[in-house]
């Protein structure tokens, strides 16, 4: 449930209101905005039964939340989250643009398309160096490796980094490197990663699960959130449908539900979503026009010769010409890219 307090309700309200949540053993979450301040509760609701807390001094009403998960929920708080990576900002005002290759591959071909993406004007360069694949005897990535060279990019480029990881041994190692972890859709609902990731504190992508609803997907980053961690941005990345024409089908209305369920950040990946590079761009326009807070593209200095997703990644000059090709549909939902 949550607890609306009147607009003029003083600071001693909310606490009193505050302290009664917390000495029945429920947690109280507190959310100003810039006209009045919501209580969440998180817990048994029925240790309130008998508390009045409807009439409360300062109370205006009380609203039972009915979905499942809590903290991400957009009644707990009304207001988008702005996830702060480094010094960049992801929510509302901004398209942030993560690009680079599905798998960090070597050192050249990964400081080379830093260059390109940060010249292009990507904020964030991806690489995978845990790699969740389909055959155990497709490449896996170069693991810590990987993970130094992201971190060389970095240092080289000035890019924020991010990085898939799929168990909590990559999380250690990955902590030490880059700015903000990627949860892949095949380990969405892996809930102890989940639960690790929560407890880090750094910034993570979650990406949507290939069969998940949105209602399991924003459980996921409940898990997330429960554990303190509150910097979590959402990315739908397409699921599985009959279709077969595309690799998987964009749920471009995910977009707007997710903006109405929730208050976090939401990005798209249009290479993921439709596994063929000349969908990238009319999908990504469409997640603009959807109100993305962003979008993840693959990019590699050799598609043909990628080791993983060549099909779906952008080469150097048609990730420049997709960035320009972007900015009028940015300037018209207000978003600076
Ligand atoms: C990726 O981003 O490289 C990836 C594996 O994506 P997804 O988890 O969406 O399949
Ligand atoms: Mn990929």
């Amino acid at each position: 449930m949550i607890i609306i307090m009147k607009p003029n309700a003083s600071q001693e309200a909310v606490q009193k209101v505050t302290h009664m949540i917390e000495s029945r053993g429920l947690q109280a979450h507190l959310s100003k905005g810039s006209q009045v301040t919501i209580v969440g509760v998180v817990g048994d609701k029925t240790k309130l039964a008998d508390s009045n807390i409807e009439i409360s001094e300062g109370v205006d009403k009380v609203v039972a939340v009915t979905e499942s998960y809590k903290l991400v929920n957009k009644k707990f708080h009304p207001e988008d989250s702005v996830v702060l990576v480094g010094n960049t900002h992801i929510g509302p005002g901004i398209m942030t643009v993560m690009a680079g290759p599905c798998a960090v591959e070597s050192r050249e071909q990964l400081m080379e398309t830093a260059y390109a993406v940060k010249k292009a004007g990507a904020s964030f360069l991806r690489g995978g160096a845990y790699k969740p694949r389909t055959s155990p005897y497709s490449f896996q990535g170069l693991e810590e490796e990987g993970l130094k060279y992201m971190k060389e990019a970095r240092e080289a480029t000035g890019l924020h980094i991010i990085c898939e990881v799929t168990s909590a041994h990559a999380i250690e190692a990955a902590s030490k490197y880059v700015d903000m972890l990627q949860i892949g859709a095949r380990n969405m609902q892996n809930f102890e990663l989940l639960k690790e990731a929560g407890k880090t504190g750094i910034p993570v992508l979650l990406k949507r699960g290939l069969c998940a609803t949105i209602d399991e997907w924003l459980n996921a980053a409940e898990y997330i959130i429960s554990e303190g961690n509150p910097n979590i941005v959402l990315c739908e990345r397409g699921i599985r449908t009959y279709e077969t024409s595309t690799r998987n089908t964009l749920d471009i209305s995910a977009v707007p539900v997710i903006r109405q369920k929730s208050h976090l950040p939401v990005i798209v990946d249009p290479s993921h979503a439709t596994g063929v590079r000349a969908y990238v761009e009319p999908l990504a326009k469409a997640a603009i026009a959807a109100g993305a807070d962003g979008l993840m593209i693959e990019v590699h200095p050799c598609p043909k010769q990628a080791l993983s997703d060549g099909p779906q990644s952008l080469t150097f000059g048609d990730f420049e010409a997709l960035m320009k090709n972007l900015k009028p549909y940015c300037d018209l939902a207000g978003r600076s890219c």
